[in-house]
């Protein structure tokens, strides 16, 4: 029965299938409460939050800070469009290149549109800076990538599901094996007319895939070689989510003392989003230095809602909550914690093959082919159990909670973790 709404969860997802376009398939609970770790469903039950959708409630559910930020600008101004200034946009551009040590910054609001700026920008860079000739500029992508869901980035996907009956595809597009540097070496001497690289530090949405130590340096230094932007697209793995400010996060200028890890690289096209608002609002963000973001002038790219004073005012407040509550250092302490205790499980398990991951953006795979639901069933056992995750592919299951959880309460979900598996293992 319904104690903290009026619905059921039930009649909440009948709603949903009968006038909701069908493009996810949820897994059955109805929440509608949420604060940090937690989130409740309309029935009042707790669940511990193992996806935090998909890595945007970094800083947790209803952080109050960043709650009270959209709140007073709610009341103060919302939108003035980018036709006149507005006195959040400024200080909140010179807080976001400072935290990342970029030039400047493009605002804009979900992932698909920075990953399309980015893209807009690296053309233009190679027509007016590199001296690409007219349309000829090619960008390179790797295999399994996830840029989001517009026609051009779906163009350079290789999920069926993502592209089907979707065509025809934006040119200009070469894909390349994942964690591969050989590959992108060849394809960089072969072709003079590249413009960039996009690329994830970790591929998340294909299943966490981590690459190996060094490939993301060795990317970078090729770039450099052949004239290349080095564009990282950390809408997933960004904002301490991995234990570091940034997954590729290294020998950047940035002001950020909480930015731990090995040292790796610095992109050239910074691409952020998700966890940049903390979750409660759609802000995303491309940085770039002046050589780079020169090429953007007035006219030639822009979006109503871009850098409107709401999403300045929360994503300020979003980036201050990660360094006032040391997230990064929390995400990569717990994170190793995560991964020691899971595979002291598995080495004994049967159902799990492995855990990888870094900081707290970890993934098991299940011991079953790919086509299998033992993933899915697992999930909704997890659930049952106090615990949401999901499965990426098959048989992955993705664990990326918000990065305020405490030790306890980590060891705690590790306990409803293998709890759960056990009651899955073969016999
Ligand atoms: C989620 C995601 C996107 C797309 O972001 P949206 O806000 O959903 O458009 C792009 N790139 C990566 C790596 C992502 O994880």
């Amino acid at each position: 029965m319904a104690v903290l709404n009026n619905i059921t969860p039930q009649e909440a997802i009948n709603l949903e299938d009968k006038y909701g376009a069908h493009n996810y398939h949820p897994l059955p609970v109805v929440l509608s409460k949420g604060e940090g770790v937690f989130v409740w469903d309309v029935d009042g039950n707790r669940y511990y939050d193992f996806l935090s959708a998909y890595s945007s409630v970094n800083q947790g559910h209803c952080h109050p800070s960043i709650v009270n930020a959209m709140i007073q600008q709610a009341q103060t101004l919302t939108l003035t469009s980018r036709a006149f200034h507005n006195d959040q946009l400024g200080p909140y551009e010179e807080f976001v290149t400072r935290y990342f040590g970029f030039d400047k910054v493009l605002p804009m609001n979900t992932g698909a549109e920075a990953v399309e700026t980015a893209l807009k920008i690296s053309r233009k860079w190679a027509y007016e800076v590199k001296g690409i000739p007219e349309n000829e500029a090619q960008i390179v992508v790797c295999e399994n990538n996830f840029h989001g869901r517009t026609t051009t980035i779906i163009s350079f996907s290789n999920d069926p599901v993502a592209r089907d009956n979707f065509g025809p595809f934006t040119e200009g597009f070469i894909k390349i094996p994942y964690d591969n540097a050989d590959a992108l070496e060849a394809t960089l001497k072969n072709n003079p007319n590249i413009a960039g690289f996009l690329v994830e530090p970790i591929q998340g949405e294909a299943g966490v895939y981590v690459p190996s130590e060094g490939y993301l340096a060795k990317a970078k230094a090729l770039c450099e070689a052949h004239n290349v932007l080095f564009i990282a697209d950390e809408v997933q793995t960004g904002i301490a989510r991995t234990g570091r400010l940034l997954a590729t996060c290294g020998n950047c200028s940035c002001e950020n003392k909480d930015c731990s890890g090995t040292p790796e690289v610095k992109p050239d096209i910074l691409i952020l989003g998700k966890a940049l608002s903390g979750g409660v609002y759609p802000v995303s963000a491309v940085l770039a230095n002046d050589a780079i973001m020169k090429v953007i002038t007035p006219g030639s790219h822009g979006s109503t809602f871009g850098g409107n004073p709401i999403g300045a005012a929360v994503a300020m407040a979003a980036l201050k909550v990660i360094n006032n509550e040391e997230l990064t250092e929390n995400a990569y302490q717990l994170g190793n914690l995560f991964r020691t205790r899971l595979n002291a499980y598995i080495e004994t398990s049967t159902i799990v093959i492995s855990v990888r991951g870094k900081g707290l953006l970890n993934a098991i795979i299940i011991n079953d082919h790919e086509e299998s639901d033992t993933a899915w069933n697992i999930c909704l056992k997890l659930r049952d159990n106090g615990l949401l995750a999901k499965p990426t592919h098959g048989n992955i299951i993705r664990f990326a909670p918000p990065l305020v959880m405490t030790e306890t309460q980590l060891l705690e979900c590790v306990d409803i973790i293998t709890k759960t598996l056990k009651a899955f293992e073969k016999s």
